[in-house]
């Protein structure tokens, strides 16, 4: 079965299945959500934001509209604007990119480790300028970055850091999680994410008491206390309804991250034979497969022939940032060949966490 013999199509998410097997639970929190007639920032995202605060182990969490949100929001509640460099992996997702940009401050590229596909802790602090303010490591795939290394570039250099853990809903190093590191951090709920809800959503976590309250005002009008508007606010709030899921499924997180570790592990076993690289799990980190992007020099003629064993893949992601429409006359006298390498020989395998279960 594993081999996938019976060549039934492998999708990269199968969102029914996933319903299926929390169904009663599923059905019983949204009778109550109706039942409590409560629509905006109630009983359900206060209970989310305190159950991820304790999961990710800080001592806030803030409820988001999503995680592009999320980011901008932690780079305004810095005070990070106009003038200022923001340092970010060149290979990262253009949502990073577009929080720094939305902020007004600058991406400043930084090339990936080529294994870990994470920022490249020994390349930072060549980039860094009289301008930069903060360091936004982005943790590929599920793998975590080097967030030992970054803290300590962080601080001798003054630097903030707001990890963007958009695709580490329970990574680790060290044993310490995903999103407690940084000074603020942000996290997406996005369908397809490891903790996904049933549409947009997104959080930061803190352990800042100041700074869990400025996100607050800035998601809310600039206002805690109606009609009380004490900052220029936006609209960004985590919906209640996205968080009565997120209240139910949080509790199938770790779980469901086993379930696509053994893909991982299934998976080495099934591929040793090709020339590609495999994700690795470095010594101390726990790795949670968001994605399991293994890297092909024949990466077109690889596709086909996984498409024809029945494995639906994606390419996570085929542009880098930089070279996209939006940022190519900007960034046209920069090269990152690592980015530009990683763009044409990646391949995501399908994996989530009801992947070859009933
Ligand atoms: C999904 C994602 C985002 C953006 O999250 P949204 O909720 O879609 O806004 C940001 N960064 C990374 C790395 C992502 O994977």
């Amino acid at each position: 079965m594993m081999n996938n013999k019976n060549l039934e199509t492998i999708r990269p998410n199968d969102f029914r299945k996933e319903y299926k097997a929390i169904e009663q639970e599923l059905q019983g929190k949204i009778a109550k959500f109706f039942d409590k007639g409560r629509y905006i920032l109630g009983e359900e995202v206060e209970t989310f934001e305190s159950a991820f605060a304790t999961y990710v182990g800080t001592n806030h969490c803030v409820g988001v509209a999503n995680g592009l949100d999320g980011l901008f929001l932690a780079l305004k509640a810095l005070g990070i604007g106009n003038g200022d460099e923001v340092l970010v992996p060149s290979n990262a997702y253009i949502a990073s990119v577009l929080a720094i940009s939305h902020a007004g401050a600058k991406p400043v590229f930084v090339e990936p480790n080529p294994i870990t596909f994470n920022i490249d802790a020994t390349l930072i602090e060549a980039k860094i300028t009289g301008n930069t303010k903060a360091i936004m490591p982005v943790h590929l795939y599920g793998l975590i970055s080097d967030m030992p290394a970054i803290m300590n570039i962080a601080q001798e250099n003054n630097l903030f850091v707001v990890e963007d853990c958009a695709q580490a809903h329970g990574a680790k190093v060290n044993g310490q999680h995903a999103g407690s590191f940084g000074d603020i951090n942000a996290f997406s709920f996005y369908p397809t994410k490891n903790l996904g809800a049933c549409g947009d959503a997104g959080a930061i976590t803190t352990n800042s008491a100041e700074l869990a309250e400025k996100i607050k005002k800035l998601r809310n009008y600039g206002s805690v206390e109606r009609y009380r508007n004490e900052v220029i606010g936006y609209n960004s709030r985590l919906d209640e309804f996205q968080a009565a899921i997120l209240n139910v499924k949080l509790n199938y997180l770790d779980v469901w991250n086993t379930k696509r570790r053994e893909i991982a592990q299934e998976y080495a076993r099934i591929f040793s034979d090709q020339l590609w690289t495999l994700p690795t799990e470095p010594e101390g980190y726990h790795h949670v497969f968001h994605q399991y992007v293994v890297q092909s020099a024949n990466r077109a003629e690889d596709m086909r022939w996984l498409k024809e064993q029945g494995y639906e893949c994606l390419i996570h992601y085929p542009v880098p940032p930089y070279k996209s429409e939006a940022y190519r006359e900007v960034y046209k006298n920069e090269n990152y060949p690592l980015a530009d390498k990683l763009a044409e020989q990646v391949i995501s395998l399908p994996v989530h966490g009801k992947m070859w279960q009933k």
